[in-house]
């Protein structure tokens, strides 16, 4: 569809693209925030009754040091997971397209710079050999991720899409691809849109333009405004399923958070919607990495930015990836994560290699933390009575901002993402699992159905689930 934009609304558009972040009113933020056990209270109750905190209540949350008030603070983190998105874990892969790459981020393997990096740009035989690999796994969503290079431009981006989407090995489909590229401009993203993209996840790295440019040497990205807006112009183009995202240890993790949500604020100002998810990666060795440790964060302020993160925007969409070890993700997982990543190797061209289970730095971005195999963490979320997920039904049903209705519309995820999470499941466990996991899921799932049967008739969900096990696939509401 073509936008055509009266002069008035030209002046809007621009409105929007203007920078939004001032360092100096986030730290003011923080250094007048009151942290009273009063106070965290009442914040913690105010995220508990279904409301988004301002950047001043949260504020007051990161300024937390009591112990006492940090577990209170977990705790209300794990309460609104159970209680407002229950137990499932959407489960996804990321699939490495090419590690060339025009900038020089320091903390990155993929950097300009780095000799020692082996540059490689999958060629449709490769992406195939590589999504056969994933979905013979069982795998149904993927993000496809890319250095920023010119030859990795729009239409190759959109090219790469369609050629995932039409690989089909036996019951296997990948039915859902997002993106994690560099910012584009409004033309690019509509291309890109076209292609049928889930998300387009764009991380700042940093919300503090001077720890940016210490960290952003050269190359397009040095540029801190075209990439603070860069989610902005997907907007124009009409992707208004975008992910944002803050690189853990560049700067104050506390500032971080504050920026992120400042993010946050300004989608819903400017478009009535918020991000779709928000990802808090933390920097990992890397192939000619140089970081300074005096941000790094650890495991125990990690446990609690998360926690602090799901209470301050309880409708977005959390992703924890494998850069954290199992026990981390362990850990995080129960304080409102949604999706994580599995099976996850990010050599290039590594799902569909032999040799590639040990990681090769000089083939990579960076060390990750959980290795393991998508079956290894699908029978690890069963025995923990997690229910995984590789729904994808809103997306394909045209349903966009699904986390903000899991939350705020009553019965939706039992009507929607639980019948679709036991679908997904069970067609993993036709198709991928052992006996003994088969056995392990199943007797999850009648659990769950069970949990389901004072909400919602389960009649045509045990006719849909038969129906998976005689052989037909991709049924969902
Ligand atoms: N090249 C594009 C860009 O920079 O936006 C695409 C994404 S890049 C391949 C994916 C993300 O990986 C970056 O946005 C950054 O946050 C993260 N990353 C880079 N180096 C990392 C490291 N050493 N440890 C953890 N995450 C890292
Ligand atoms: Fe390139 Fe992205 Fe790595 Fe920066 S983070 S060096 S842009 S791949």
């Amino acid at each position: 569809m073509k936008m055509i934009y009266k002069p008035q609304e030209y002046r809007i558009k621009d409105e929007r693209m203007k920078p939004f972040i001032d360092e100096s009113e986030i730290w003011e933020i923080l250094e007048e925030a009151q942290p009273t056990e009063e106070n965290v209270r009442r914040i913690i109750q105010k995220s508990l009754d279904k409301n988004r905190l301002s950047l001043q209540e949260t504020a007051v949350l990161l300024k937390v040091e009591d112990e006492k008030l940090i577990e209170e603070i977990k705790a209300g983190a794990r309460t609104l997971k159970e209680k407002v998105y229950g137990d499932r874990i959407v489960i996804f892969a990321p699939l490495y397209i090419g590690n060339k790459c025009v900038n020089n981020c320091t903390y990155c393997g993929f950097r300009a710079s780095n000799i020692k990096q082996k540059r490689t740009t999958l060629a449709h035989e490769q992406i195939k050999a590589e999504v056969k690999a994933l979905e013979d796994s069982g795998q149904k969503r993927l993000i496809l991720v890319y250095g920023e290079h010119p030859m990795y431009d729009a239409d190759f981006i959109a090219d790469s899409v369609k050629t995932v989407y039409d690989v089909k090995s036996g019951n296997g489909e990948i039915r859902r691809v997002n993106i994690n590229a560099a910012p584009l401009d409004i033309e690019g993203f509509k291309i890109v849109k076209e292609s049928g993209i889930g998300t387009y996840q764009i991380f700042q790295e940093t919300y503090h333009r001077e720890a940016y440019a210490k960290y952003h040497l050269s190359g397009k990205k040095r540029d801190f405004n075209w990439r603070l807006t860069g989610l902005d112009r997907a907007q124009e183009a009409l992707i208004d399923d975008v992910g944002i995202g803050a690189l853990f240890g560049l700067y104050d993790w506390k500032y971080e958070v504050l920026g992120l949500l400042r993010h946050v604020n300004h989608f819903e100002a400017c478009y009535n919607v918020g991000p779709h998810t928000i990802s808090f990666p933390r920097i990992k060795a890397a192939s000619d990495s140089n970081i300074d440790p005096e941000f790094e964060v650890s495991d125990k302020d990690f446990v609690r930015l998360v926690a602090i993160l799901r209470l301050a925007v309880p409708y977005t969409g959390m992703i924890l990836t494998a850069r954290e070890s199992k026990e981390i993700r362990q850990e995080v997982i129960k304080l409102g994560v949604s999706q994580i990543d599995a099976g996850t190797n990010i050599q290039l061209g590594g799902y569909s290699e032999d040799n590639a289970k040990e990681q090769k730095l000089e083939q990579e971005q960076f060390e990750i933390g959980d290795p393991r195999s998508l079956s290894e963490v699908i029978d690890e979320l069963l025995e923990k009575k997690y229910l995984p997920s590789f729904c994808t039904a809103c997306y394909r049903k045209g349903r966009t901002g699904e986390h903000f209705m899991e939350f705020s519309v009553p019965g939706f995820i039992k009507r929607f993402c639980s019948q679709n999470a036991i679908l997904t499941l069970a067609e993993y466990l036709e198709d991928y699992a052992t006996p003994e996991m088969k056995k392990k899921g199943y007797d999850l799932i009648d659990v769950k159905i069970d949990e389901l049967k004072d909400f919602q008739k389960t009649e045509d969900l045990h006719k849909r689930l038969e129906l998976v096990k005689q052989g037909e696939r991709d049924l969902y509401y």
